[in-house]
């Protein structure tokens, strides 16, 4: 679409059963505000649209679990997560919810148009059926083992560890996640969307359509989706949190959330038009506004194939130009994970980094996972902010306001004539609004975020080579002339960081002044006008933009990841099974004597062994034991111990092992000795058996 006459920007419904985290600012929020901040600096007709997404199963089991109504989850969740979307400056014309009147009726009405239009197919099914909850199960109440990989913890949606979609009766050793006993099959009337119906349509749309446009890994997840063959997909479920679906003989069904979500943004496009009295309906059904849908890669299905199916299938509604779907973001080499809460919450950053949300939205963007999944690092975070943000960008503003107040008191010079290297510089910085707008344009906003800072480079290299503070005392005139077209580049920057860096844009206009009248640029501005920043226009007074960032504050943030690393493997800790039944015969067999350890030294050349000499009672035998990993040699002398006495001996490096010591794991891996009870410790000579 060439020139569209105005812009309607999706972001995904966030799902309201936890906080948002740098995963889901990277993948979806700070690319899309980025993209609207950018539409509406050129004037553009843009509305940016999001809400909560606040139907679902999940809700309904994080419920249960706390002992809460759903209701008391998403009124909970919707707050902390709209607070934060404000606090990052997430700049959303209307941010509503799924659990809004105007949204339940209007997924109703989508629903009936689809069902009175014949698009629809009316099934009995047998559904998975728990008898002892007497409910049927959602499928995200049902796991058991994935069909195409073997995982045992797919859920009867889909399985997280291949991604395959599943249907809860494809799943082998399907379980009731509500009682853990063995579902029933039990038959329910539902409705089903046919997408296999609309397979010619989304191949011409979409494979043929755009295959230049749409990035590689949304245009070919989608086309693999189609090649493996699309199914009827039910659009309605037995469940009683959700949209009644607006039938007779329906009750006790809801709208699937899969449905009724994406049609969040339409409703949330209504209730903006209602509070801006204007209308809606050309941001979703003229063919010259321009709809973009910024999500993550676990939706692409949903919004390259089943939503344009809807919209499609309801026959009003424009379709999307495009999806650009980002990839996942790792954090520390881990997969980012709500349940281990490994993951960076966006309420906890704020607490350790009060008043840096640029900081953060810049490190997603200039790292973001556009093309491939990208792993987020503390380290990087710091290197960003101290050699970018710091050292660059920070660094040229403060020079230019420092030296312009301490020559000029604060107001800006009269340049006299310019140097090649002047006209050069001057002539660069115009480029910038192109070069930059391209790359946003073709939703490439790390490109972007790059370019941004070469403006800012710029300027640091243009001051550095000029030393304006070296000519101050020789030549004033030049020096004049240096600190305008400084004053120029930083009056640029003011507008240009504005998508990606909004809080320092704005508190960089209120130093240089420039937040209304004729100072005050638009994003052309920079590339029409001659002179951004005027002679005689008095700006204020320097302020730091950007801090550094100290490697104790990195180093607080990889504690915090570390306790969860451990807080997760203690909780993931499997005690193994027991094993077969033996006779009190075999048992028997064992001979363990108590002991103690005379003399311990370690193996030669073999970290993980001592040998040690042990009086058994029986004897003195020499034992090797590999615990060197866990003990020093000098410590252990004098330890009582449990020896195995009649184990067959083994040669170990040339050392003949006579026996086996007890030993147990304690939680962080180390290993325990199994030994008499210390406070009858006398009463058990060595030799004694145990038994
Ligand atoms: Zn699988």
């Amino acid at each position: 679409m060439n020139q569209p006459k105005r812009y309607t920007i999706t972001a995904a419904l966030p799902y309201t059963n936890g906080a948002i985290h740098i995963g889901h600012l990277a993948g979806v929020y700070v690319p899309a505000d980025i993209y609207a901040r950018y539409l509406r600096l050129i004037g553009k007709d843009v509305i940016f649209i999001c809400g909560s997404d606040e139907h679902g199963v999940p809700i309904t089991i994080k419920a249960k679990k706390e002992g809460v109504t759903p209701q008391d989850i998403v009124d909970k969740y919707h707050a902390i997560i709209k607070t934060s979307f404000e606090d990052f400056g997430i700049s959303f014309d209307n941010y509503s919810r799924t659990s809004a009147k105007v949204h339940h009726e209007t997924a109703q009405e989508f629903f009936k148009t689809l069902y009175d239009k014949g698009e629809f197919i009316e099934e009995i099914t047998e559904q998975l059926y728990d008898e002892e909850a007497d409910q049927f199960l959602a499928d995200r109440f049902v796991t058991g083992t994935c069909p195409k990989c073997g995982n045992e913890e797919a859920y009867g949606d889909q399985c997280e560890k291949c991604g395959s979609s599943l249907n809860a009766t494809d799943l082998i050793n399907p379980k009731s996640a509500i009682s853990g006993n063995v579902p029933t099959l039990k038959e329910t009337k539902h409705w089903f969307l046919p997408l296999d119906k609309h397979e010619a349509f989304l191949r011409e749309w979409i494979l043929e359509g755009h295959k230049k446009d749409w990035k590689s890994n949304v245009y070919g997840q989608v086309k693999s989706w189609i090649d493996d063959g699309l199914r009827p997909r039910a659009v309605t479920r037995d469940l009683d949190w959700g949209i009644p679906v607006p039938l007779e003989g329906a009750e006790g069904k809801v709208l699937y959330v899969w449905f009724d979500a994406p049609i969040g943004y339409i409703s949330s496009t209504k209730e903006w038009a209602q509070r801006v009295g204007k209308d809606w309906e050309p941001y979703w059904k003229d063919k010259d506004t321009k709809l973009v849908h910024f999500i993550g890669k676990d939706n692409i299905v949903f919004h390259c194939i089943i939503f344009p199916a809807m919209l499609k299938a309801e026959g009003s509604y424009i379709l999307p130009d495009n999806v650009p779907a980002n990839e996942f973001l790792n954090l520390e080499g881990n997969k980012l994970s709500t349940s281990k809460n490994w993951a960076v919450w966006l309420p906890e950053y704020l607490e350790d980094f009060p008043n840096q949300q640029d900081v953060l939205r810049y490190a997603l963007t200039a790292n973001a996972p556009e093309t491939k999944d990208n792993d987020f690092t503390w380290k990087d975070f710091q290197a960003r902010n101290n050699n970018e943000l710091v050292a660059i960008f920070g660094n040229f503003i403060n020079r230019v306001v420092v030296l312009t107040d301490k020559y000029y008191g604060g107001v800006a010079p009269e340049p006299s004539e310019f140097s090649a290297v002047d006209e050069e510089t001057l002539a660069a910085v115009k480029a910038y609004p192109d070069v930059i707008a391209s790359s946003i344009e073709r939703y490439r906003f790390r490109e972007a975020s790059q370019e941004l800072i070469n403006l800012a480079r710029l300027g640091n290299k243009y001051l550095a080579d000029e030393e304006p503070w070296k000519l101050v005392k020789t030549d004033e005139a030049r020096t004049k002339t240096i600190m305008f077209v400084a004053l120029q580049i930083a009056s640029a920057l003011a507008t240009l960081s504005e998508p990606f860096l909004p809080f320092t844009a704005n508190k960089l206009k209120t130093i240089l002044n420039i937040t209304s009248g004729d100072v005050e640029n638009s994003w052309t501005d920079i590339s029409s006008k001659n002179v951004l920043l005027p002679t005689g226009h008095k700006i204020g007074k320097a302020e730091l933009l950007f801090s550094k960032i100290e490697d104790e504050a990195i180093q607080g943030q990889l504690d915090k990841l570390i306790a969860s690393k451990l807080a997760n493997e203690a909780a993931n800790k499997k005690v193994e099974p027991q094993k077969e039944t033996i006779s009190f015969e075999d048992f028997s067999k064992l001979d363990m004597r108590v002991g103690t350890i005379l003399e311990a030294e370690k193996m030669p050349k073999a970290n993980k062994l001592l040998v040690l000499k042990i009086d058994t009672g029986i004897d003195v035998r020499t034992i090797v034991s590999g615990i060197a990993e866990s003990f020093n040699a000098e410590e252990i002398i004098g330890k009582r111990v449990t020896v195995l006495v009649n184990l067959a001996p083994r040669t170990l490096r040339g050392v003949e092992s006579q026996g086996m010591i007890l030993m147990t794991e304690s939680e962080d891996g180390k290993l325990v000795f199994v030994n008499p009870d210390i406070s009858t410790e006398a009463k058990v000579p060595n030799g004694l058996q145990i038994s």
